[in-house]
């Protein structure tokens, strides 16, 4: 029998999946799509929270541990599949700081480096922008769409049996176990099984975990394609920003919108973004859009993900919730609840993550 069913392939199922078939588990991932084509492959890749002296300690943790092991992670990727997800330090250039007090405070406590700049002079592309702004120089970016190829191609060569099409639609419970997870067209059987289904996460728990805060969170994105010297770091405003591919494509992001599972992009939230674009980034203007898309995140109380055992069932496990910094907070994740599934030290204090705390 597989050792460990994990629902859901987006990056914290793969991620997991990559954990455990490394630590020597027979591992199968169940999606009900294609794989890793929901909110990870919608999102922006960018390595770090907007405003990280906004959130709370426990997506802070999540976050320092994962950006301290993404080069490495990303360099393996390379290495084992050939696929490169792009890690790069762009930087994040943030030009409404009027928290600056806080952000100073903060990244002083957490050794993260910053200065002041004038946007000015970093980035002569962008719109006069009179006061100075914030830059944090090691914010580093993915191109989230190829560290999913990576990640894929990496768990299929680990042995990790991938089911699309599979949509989980009841995990049936004996004797305070789950023992088979059902779809429309049978069922997968496993040791143990982990819901890292995102923003589905809440449907698929729903007999199991009544009421886990988990929601859909719409965002729309829309993509550029402009010259790649036009724009050199990320630039954060209004809790909009623009993020440079090394290709010369500017995504900018993003809506935050409640409509339950509703993906569908619109007219205004395209033209909402154009405008912040342009305004921003004036060259833009006469820059194609080669994409505009929506996904959905899976929104939690205050971005604090629900990571570890489901109470009073002896082998579930979620992995869910990690709302606006999933990408951000993945490889973290992946581990810490592979740390838990394993009786492994876990690499943070897990506590503030338990399902049963929050549920
Ligand atoms: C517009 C936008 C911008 C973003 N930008 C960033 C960013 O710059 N940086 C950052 O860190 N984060 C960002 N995020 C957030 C990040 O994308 C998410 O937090 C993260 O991808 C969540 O990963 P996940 O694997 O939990 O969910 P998902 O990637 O959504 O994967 C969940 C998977 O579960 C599957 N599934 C659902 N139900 C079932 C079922 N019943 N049976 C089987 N499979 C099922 C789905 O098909 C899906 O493939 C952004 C998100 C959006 C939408």
């Amino acid at each position: 029998m597989t050792d460990i069913l994990i629902i859901g392939a987006g990056i914290s199922g793969l991620l997991a999946a990559r954990e455990l078939a490394g630590a020597g588990l027979s591992v199968r991932v169940a999606d009900q799509g294609p794989v890793g084509r929901e909110s990870s492959w919608a999102g922006g890749g960018i390595l770090s929270p907007l405003y990280p002296w906004r959130m709370p300690e426990a997506v802070t943790a999540l976050c320092a541990w994962s950006q301290r092991s993404y080069p490495e992670l990303a360099a393996e990727l390379l290495e084992t599949t050939g696929l490169d997800p792009e890690w790069r330090q762009s930087g994040l250039l943030v030009l409404d700081p009027e928290d600056c007090a806080r952000a100073d405070a903060w990244c002083e406590a957490h050794s993260v480096s910053w200065r002041w700049g004038e946007p000015g002079i970093l980035e002569p592309q962008l719109a006069d922008v009179s006061a100075p702004a914030i830059l944090l120089p090691e914010v580093a970016q993915v191109r989230n769409p190829r560290l999913l190829q990576a990640v894929l191609a990496d768990v299929r060569r680990l042995g990790v049996k991938l089911e699309e099409h599979a949509a989980v639609t009841r995990l049936e419970m004996h004797g305070g176990r789950v023992v088979r997870a059902s779809t429309e067209s049978g069922y997968f059987e496993a040791e143990t099984y982990l819901v890292a289904a995102g923003a589905w996460s809440a449907r698929v728990l729903s007999d199991l975990v009544p009421g886990l805060p988990v929601e859909p969170v719409k965002g729309q994105m829309l993509a550029f394609q402009a010259s790649p010297d036009l724009l050199g770091s990320i630039v954060l405003a209004e809790d909009r920003y623009l993020i440079p591919r090394r290709d010369g494509v500017v995504l900018c992001g993003s809506t935050v919108e409640h409509r339950q599972f509703d993906k569908t992009p619109d007219e205004a939230a395209s033209r909402l973004l154009r405008e912040f674009a342009v305004r921003l980034l004036p060259p833009l203007r006469k820059a194609p859009v080669v994409g505009h898309w929506a996904g959905l995140r899976p929104g939690s109380p205050d971005g604090i993900p629900f990571i570890g055992a489901v109470p009073s069932i002896d082998n579930l496990y979620a992995s869910c919730g990690h709302f606006r910094n999933g990408l951000t907070m993945a490889p973290a994740s992946a581990r810490l609840v592979a740390d838990l599934i394993l009786g492994r030290p876990p690499i943070v204090v897990a506590e503030p993550y338990g399902v049963a705390s929050r549920g």
